[in-house]
């Protein structure tokens, strides 16, 4: 029955040229998720608003289910598409379709019409009052309610005639592209993938880099990740998925570091490896799944002992929020399931049973001393295995 989607966007302060590039990013990334639906569609800019229209035959759940993917729609209102024919016939659809989408009558209406083809011949205002009229002739039972009403019925003048009344809510923020590319430190688990969702729900195009350290992460563990990077892609778009073998420095700390300090002097080399790759691929940041606290990387001095070897900036989307509250977001963007099946990490394997909560830089610098040698030539030699897979959702 829905022909047409009327698709809003709410960030404030989008104007003139900015409006512009806003509108094509969203009718961009409508297509990419348009393309993963059955059936024909066209999306349409006029006015400040983006319309998709619906050439053939489609399947109405999985059209609505992708287009709540795209990070910039605020709602997804299902238009009915109508032949002008005549007033008369107006109110009658009108009335067909409360009907069709209503079947319990004890609810409160308004009418909101707007004619923006001014020679239809019966005003904006009278719409409402006729409209109006003619509903409440047909269901005794509804009543108008014009400042809270339960169901605000939209009717639209212009070349056809369009309704409806319903509001999808989308992901808001703002289109993907809107606001440059950044690498994102995806691993297997429930937060980077989040904090990737939480980065291009503000605009920004993500690359994302993993690393691997075979024999001792598995192939499957690696899948695992690819597999959450499609799901991240939703959102997204596609992204370039950086491969890097992490094993040989990951042995090397192994050996010559002391095993408390491991995982933040595997942190350290990550972040300066993820910002050599950023840096050429033209991202203006890096993003992790770090949230303050959640474990001892984690804790202030160890983020700060991390973020040290960084001179891009690096986001933490996930930095304020508690696992339970990431867990939410994760499993309402659907990669909760995948992230936790239980293939091993390379953090898990070369954890410590008591890692240092309160690194001192120096320290940990000096400890990293006795990697001098051959560290050098270990991070060239991590940059040429890197391996890029292109995903697409
Ligand atoms: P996640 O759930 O995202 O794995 P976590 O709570 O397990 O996070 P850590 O393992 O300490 O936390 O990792 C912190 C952050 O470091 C991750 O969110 C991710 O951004 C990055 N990271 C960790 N391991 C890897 C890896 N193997 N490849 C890429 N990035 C990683
Ligand atoms: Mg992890």
């Amino acid at each position: 029955m829905f022909k047409a989607f009327l698709i809003k966007y709410a960030e404030i302060g989008v104007k003139g040229k900015n409006r512009d590039l806003f509108e094509e990013a969203l009718a961009r990334q409508i297509k990419y998720a348009l393309k993963r639906c059955e059936g024909e569609f066209a999306v349409r800019r006029t006015r400040g608003r983006v319309y998709i229209d619906v050439l053939s035959d489609y399947d109405y759940e999985e059209t609505v289910e992708n287009l709540k993917t795209v990070c910039g729609i605020s709602s997804i209102c299902p238009m009915v598409e109508l032949e002008d024919e005549g007033f008369e016939k107006l109110c009658r659809d009108a009335v067909d379709y409360l009907d069709a989408q209503y079947p319990d009558k004890h609810i409160t209406f308004k009418v909101n019409a707007r004619r923006a083809r001014k020679n239809y011949p019966v005003e904006s205002m009278e719409i409402n009052a006729l409209v109006g009229e003619k509903v409440l002739e047909a269901f005794p039972e509804i009543r108008v309610d014009v400042h809270h009403p339960d169901v605000m019925l939209y009717i639209e003048v212009r070349e056809k005639i369009y309704m409806y009344s319903i509001e999808i809510p989308g992901p808001g923020g703002m289109p993907v592209g809107t606001n440059g590319k950044a690498m994102l430190l995806l691993s297997g688990g429930i937060d980077s993938p989040v904090a990737g969702f939480m980065v291009a729900k503000r605009g920004v195009k993500i690359d994302a880099v993993y690393f691997h350290a075979p024999p001792y992460t598995s192939e499957r563990a690696k899948q695992k990740v690819v597999d959450l990077a499609r799901l991240v892609a939703r959102y997204s778009g596609p992204i370039y998925l950086h491969v890097i073998n992490f094993t040989e420095i990951q042995l090397a700390i192994y050996e010559k570091c002391p095993h408390d300090e491991l995982t933040i002097i595997m942190r350290r080399y990550m972040m300066r490896i993820a910002e050599e790759i950023a840096k050429k691929t033209e991202c203006l940041g890096l993003v992790t799944g770090e949230s303050i606290g959640q474990v001892a990387s984690q804790t202030m001095q160890s983020l700060a002992v991390t973020n040290e070897v960084c001179t891009l900036p690096v986001f933490r989307p996930c930095i304020g929020l508690d696992k339970q509250e990431i867990v939410e977001i994760s499993e309402k963007i659907g990669t909760y399931e995948t992230s936790i099946l239980p293939f091993e990490d390379c953090c898990t394997i070369f954890v410590a049973k008591h890692p240092v909560t309160k690194p001192n830089l120096e320290v940990i610098k000096r400890h990293e001393g006795n990697l001098a040698d051959c560290i050098g030539e270990m991070l060239e030699r991590a940059l040429e295995t890197d391996e890029l897979i292109i995903v697409e959702a």
